[in-house]
């Protein structure tokens, strides 16, 4: 039966965390690959093996796991049953003689991993023998720097494994350890970046959008429910609470001062995001703020926000700048997504010159004059929850 190794992070497992941070990665793994025909995921000393029948494309198994937190790499992987009475390391090399890849390399090594201290051999003799056997046959050189191909061989509990194409994974934290949070999702560049980010560190994220219909179109809708579902991947499950913004900033313009709407709007936002965060069981709202970007992220505004949600603020960008923001955009696959044209509500109605220095107390005057509840009131009665499962 073909296999894959699956490695992850030493230093996230220390104390008594080990074991239910393996135990989320594994279960992960299986609801992932789920689909496939007589999966089986096993928790190895220091690795998980993922076990798949014959004629499973290696793609679907591999797109499963690199789309699992905790993963640091992984590898399709051989395996040979240990003899413990025949030290020989012949049927070793041959197999890997057998699956050395037909393209060309010029350079090589094998590294040895034995966590069975049983095996008969070290890890630095193996080495030295695959490494002599794979000279000879091959002619090439051995080079432990940077070498073309690497031959990683793992002895564990009575089997050894090989493989040649050792793959990074997503690294960070297995989906679900570090419990639930609420991310205000608008479409844009940054706020899939901080989604995924919250994501890889085991935090299970639900979307809230706030569009702005009935005076603009579905483009935002349909945008994030694109990013929402892309990024559904990771979790294998999301939740989407699409509010319709549009009814909520007229009111607000017509009853408030121009320069201060925007952080007017952010705070609505907060508000319904704080309930629907409530009812989710969700500890924490997450936002792609990134200091004083724009307006409303100046180092004032900011801080007029926070003062709303029960809840933290979680903002993982707010130190990076856009050129940063967007590589990791194009690297987790949102970017195309995020620059389609649409109509965000945040278009909708905004000042020529918002306030980058609001001052708390002016905030709340203004809000004085806003039927506040009705329109937090209004905003949940008509979210709109969309689901998707991968
Ligand atoms: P993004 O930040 O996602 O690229 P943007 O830059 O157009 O979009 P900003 O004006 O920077 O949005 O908004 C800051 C943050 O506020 C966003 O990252 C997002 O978390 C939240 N936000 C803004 N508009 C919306 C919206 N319409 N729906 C949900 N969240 C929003
Ligand atoms: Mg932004």
């Amino acid at each position: 039966m073909p296999c894959a190794l699956v490695h992850y992070h030493e230093l996230a497992l220390k104390g008594g965390n080990r074991k239910f941070f393996i135990q989320r990665m594994v279960q992960h793994l299986r609801n992932s690959l789920r689909h496939h025909n007589g999966i089986q995921v096993d928790s190895l000393p220091g690795r998980v093996k993922v076990s798949f029948q014959d004629g499973t494309p290696w793609t679907a198994i591999e797109d499963g796991i690199r789309h699992t937190f905790g993963v640091v790499n992984y590898s399709l992987a051989y395996s040979l049953p240990i003899d413990y009475g025949n030290p020989d390391l012949q049927p070793l090399c041959k197999a890997i003689e057998a699956q050395l890849p037909t393209q060309s390399f010029h350079t090589f090594r094998v590294t040895t991993k034995r966590a069975d201290k049983r095996f008969p051999h070290t890890s630095v003799e193996v080495n030295r023998e695959v490494g002599a056997y794979l000279h000879e046959i091959t002619g090439k050189p051995v080079q432990l720097h940077k070498p073309d191909l690497t031959i990683f061989i793992e002895i564990v509990d009575h089997t050894t494994y090989f493989s040649l194409n050792r793959q990074q994974g997503p690294g960070g934290l297995p989906t679900g350890m570090s419990g639930k949070v609420v991310c205000l999702l608008s479409g844009g560049i940054d706020s899939p970046v901080a989604a995924y980010r919250m994501m890889k560190r085991g935090c299970k994220v639900t979307f809230v959008h706030f569009h702005g219909r009935p005076y603009l179109s579905r483009a935002s809708e349909e945008k994030v429910r694109d990013l929402a579902k892309h990024l559904t991947r990771y979790q294998l499950y999301s939740r989407l609470f699409l509010i319709p913004f549009g009814e909520i900033q007229r009111q607000i313009v017509l009853d408030s001062p121009a320069p201060i709407r925007v952080v007017l709007y952010r705070r609505m936002m907060m508000r319904i995001a704080d309930h629907i965060a409530e009812k989710e069981q969700a500890w924490g709202l997450v936002t792609g703020d990134s200091l004083g970007q724009v307006a409303s992220q100046t180092a004032e505004n900011i801080q007029v926000v926070s003062e709303i949600p029960k809840l933290p603020i979680l903002r993982p960008l707010i130190g990076m700048d856009k050129i940063e923001i967007t590589n990791e955009s194009q690297q987790i696959g949102t970017f195309d997504t995020s620059i389609e044209p649409d109509q965000d509500c945040c278009t909708l109605f905004v000042p020529p010159h918002p306030n980058t220095k609001c001052r708390s107390h002016d905030i709340c005057k203004a809000e004085e004059g806003l039927a506040i509840q009705e329109m937090v009131e209004a905003g949940l009665k008509n979210a709109e929850l969309v689901e998707f499962s991968c």
